[in-house]
């Protein structure tokens, strides 16, 4: 497994694998690897393409409160776990590589970013278009490989890349769960026990969901309702917001279309913030 630091490396790199015939598939990540990225990961080398993984902590997706100093950084731990799981190459730049002393240039989506977290986290996915921006420039993959888990960042990217005609596929790679059925999180690994326990509620809540819709409910006032009394029964989570959208524009919708409407809840677990989605 090669590990590349530098874009000219990179760049050199993806040169040969495209001059060989062969395709490319790119894995972005912050890094602090879990079971979640090693299935995008596995699905990408599925795929049979050259399997290419970033590791970057951008800072731009974080805003003036959110802790990006403290964000998790595990790298001998990471280029483990993609040597065990055959990825051929690994890009980790620094942050400098990326963004130079007096960077100015900015990628945004104006629609699919603007409702669910997009409003909470007002610069978060300027933050994310633009680093994929950067990454589809410098990689120039075939396919990108994205998790369930983050749905509005795989529409809002996808959105991008069709308007942009970047011309890169998007496969979005089912949300893995832990045994108590919490999506693996960089930040969900940081709950205390107690914690963790408390945020199985989120799992209980998607459950009565799927239960309440294969039962006939369409009512989105009734399935938020739902699920809002469930989680509010936890003393320490908190409700960001519950809410069921189109699964493409992230709008959100007044009745549920089973196949194409989603779930997304955020929630605050004491200081932790947790998301998760149901396709319904
Ligand atoms: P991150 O390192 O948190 O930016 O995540 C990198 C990629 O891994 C994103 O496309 C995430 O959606 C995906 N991902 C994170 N957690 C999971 C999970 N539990 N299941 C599937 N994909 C995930």
């Amino acid at each position: 497994m090669q590990k590349i630091a530098t874009v000219p490396e990179m760049r050199r790199l993806t040169r040969e694998i495209r001059a060989r015939g062969e395709k490319i598939a790119l894995v972005p990540t912050m890094g602090a690897l879990h079971p979640g990225h090693v299935a995008l990961i596995e699905a990408a080398k599925k795929s049979g393409a050259t399997v290419i993984v970033s590791i970057f902590a951008n800072p731009l997706q974080f805003g003036p409160n959110e802790d990006f100093a403290g964000y998790p950084r595990t790298p001998d731990a990471d280029l483990a776990i993609c040597t065990e799981a055959q990825v051929d190459a690994v890009f980790a730049p620094a942050v400098e590589e990326i963004y130079p002393r007096g960077y100015s240039s900015y990628v945004t989506e104006d629609a699919y970013s603007k409702p669910l977290c997009g409003i909470s986290r007002p610069t978060h996915f300027r933050g994310v278009t633009t680093i994929f921006a950067k990454l589809l420039n410098i990689v120039r993959p075939d396919a990108v490989f994205m998790g369930q888990k983050d749905i509005q960042q795989a529409a809002v990217v996808r959105k991008m890349i069709a308007d942009l005609q970047f011309g890169v596929d998007v496969v979005v790679v089912p949300t893995v769960r832990d045994a108590e059925g919490l999506a693996h999180g960089v930040r969900s690994r940081a709950l205390t026990n107690s914690q963790r326990q408390e945020a199985t509620v989120i799992k209980q809540a998607l459950v009565k969901a799927r239960e309440m819709v294969d039962a006939g409910v369409r009512s989105t006032d009734r399935l938020v309702a739902e699920v809002t009394h469930i989680i509010g029964q936890r003393r320490r989570v908190r409700v960001i917001y519950v809410s069921i959208v189109d699964s493409t524009t992230m709008e959100a919708e007044r009745e549920i279309v089973p196949g194409k409407s989603w779930l997304m809840i955020a929630v605050w677990v004491d200081e932790v913030r947790l998301i998760d989605n149901l396709p319904l």
